[in-house]
């Protein structure tokens, strides 16, 4: 039999929680059905790496769940867990899950989000840190006394480093660069990044690119390109960045490139088929590129402004990037897109604690901008870049008041 319904959403991320309540903000009773293949609701991920480690309990059901729930059924959707879409008939907009039902609906929208990359694991123990469920893991084998590798200079592998050295945890970050998140950051930066984490008790390990992890669960042992790293460890977790989840999408004959390509309304190549969130690729005008980014603050926006629009809404999605992170005390912030090269200005700051920051222009315009333990100042000049791209740099420094 199939269930008709006004509004349909895969997916049980903070995406798809937005876009329910984007819904809500034009039709107070459509009937929402949002299927998710977790068998825990829609919840903040950002603390699975962060808050949660910082309170006195480690991460257990049910207080951490409790700490992060979006509470999306009090919007009214019907949440259906552990139900994975897995055939997507966008002539007939209907959805078909892995428990045989079938669900047509008026708007579909595609929040799928992406999923970790991974290396060969002959354990089958790994890590693939990404959800609640390998944050509990973590979390029960650190109980146990675990000695932990972190593979990956990323914000996954650093947030982590520094919230469990921060609790006394044994921890050792294996990564290629030379420093963490030196691929992202000026080496200055990543270099006081590094002492940040080594003062907190995280053993690094730079300059190893990791290939496969062998050995058995419990006595890991790790392989990189010039032979095996000793000594061996209790637990391996990975953050070696993500990829897009668009299978559904691509089987379904939807465009995708690295992502679900979708328009400034959100809208994919099938009419009625909405996509938001880490999955898509979309056009991003103010920087006359098409992006694909993975941050909270889009998963919210482009979620929102998806639910809405499916319910009638006319807003557009054209967003100012931006991302946080809370590393071992330290914040980091960005706004913008991604920059190459060295920046056209910069304040290191003369020891981690301090503050500092580093901008990027391009053609005039402000490109990116990276900001050093002043949280709160990044959005800020992001509201002043929306009026005017092309802020002078005096009146952005001025703003940070460093
Ligand atoms: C540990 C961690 C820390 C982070 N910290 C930060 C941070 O500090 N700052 C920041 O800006 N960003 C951060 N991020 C990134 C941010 O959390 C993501 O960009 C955001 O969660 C993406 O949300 P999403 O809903 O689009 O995708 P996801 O969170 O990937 O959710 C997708 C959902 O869809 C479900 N799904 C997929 N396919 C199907 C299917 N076929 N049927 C049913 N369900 C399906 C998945 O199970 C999942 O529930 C962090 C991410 C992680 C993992």
């Amino acid at each position: 039999m199939t269930e008709t319904v006004q509004y349909l959403i895969i997916g049980g991320g903070m995406t798809a929680d937005a876009a329910v309540r984007g819904v809500r903000t034009q039709d107070p009773d459509g009937s929402i059905v949002l299927l998710s293949e977790e068998d825990v609701p829609p919840h903040d991920r950002p603390p699975l790496s962060k808050g949660l480690w910082q309170g006195e309990e480690l991460p257990a059901p049910p207080h951490d769940l409790e700490a992060i729930d979006r509470r999306t059924a009090d919007a009214g959707a019907r949440i259906l867990t552990g139900t994975r879409a897995v055939e997507l008939d966008p002539g007939r907009l209907e959805v078909l899950t892995d428990r045989g039902h079938r669900i047509r609906a008026d708007r579909i929208l595609l929040a799928t989000g992406s999923r970790p990359r991974t290396l060969p694991d002959e354990t089958g123990s790994v890590l693939w840190f990404r959800t609640l469920q390998d944050c509990r893991r973590l979390a029960a084998g650190v109980r146990d006394g675990a000695r932990v590798a972190l593979v990956g200079g990323g914000f996954i592998g650093c947030e982590l480093a520094g919230s469990l050295a921060a609790r006394g945890i044994p921890v050792d970050q294996i990564f290629p660069e030379e420093a963490p998140l030196a691929d992202r950051l000026p080496l200055p930066f990543a270099h006081l990044l590094a002492d940040q984490l080594d003062s907190l008790g995280a053993t690094l390990r730079p300059g190893h690119a990791v290939t496969a992890f062998r050995g058995t669960p419990g006595a890991l042992r790790i392989e990189t390109d010039e032979g095996i790293l000793g000594p061996s460890w209790g637990l391996a977790v990975a953050g070696l960045g993500v990829i897009p989840r668009q299978e559904l999408a691509e089987e379904a004959g939807l465009e995708v490139r690295d992502g679900i390509v979708v328009n400034e309304a959100l809208e994919t190549s099938a009419p009625g088929v909405f996509a938001a969130g880490d999955v898509i690729r979309f056009p991003a005008p103010r920087f006359g590129e098409q992006l694909r980014i993975e941050h909270e603050d889009h998963a919210n926006d482009s979620g929102r402004i998806a639910g809405s629009r499916m319910a009638g809404a006319t807003e557009r999605y054209d967003p100012i990037p931006y991302v946080y992170s809370g590393i071992g005390g330290i914040t980091l912030e960005e706004v913008g897109v991604p920059a190459g090269g060295d920046p056209d200005e910069i304040l290191v700051p003369t020891e981690a604690g301090g503050r500092g920051f580093a901008l990027w222009q391009s053609e005039g315009r402000l490109r990116r901008l990276l900001v050093w333990n002043r949280p709160g100042r990044a959005p800020r000049i992001r509201r002043l870049l929306r009026d005017d791209p092309a802020p002078p740099t005096d009146q952005v420094v001025e703003l940070l008041a460093l």
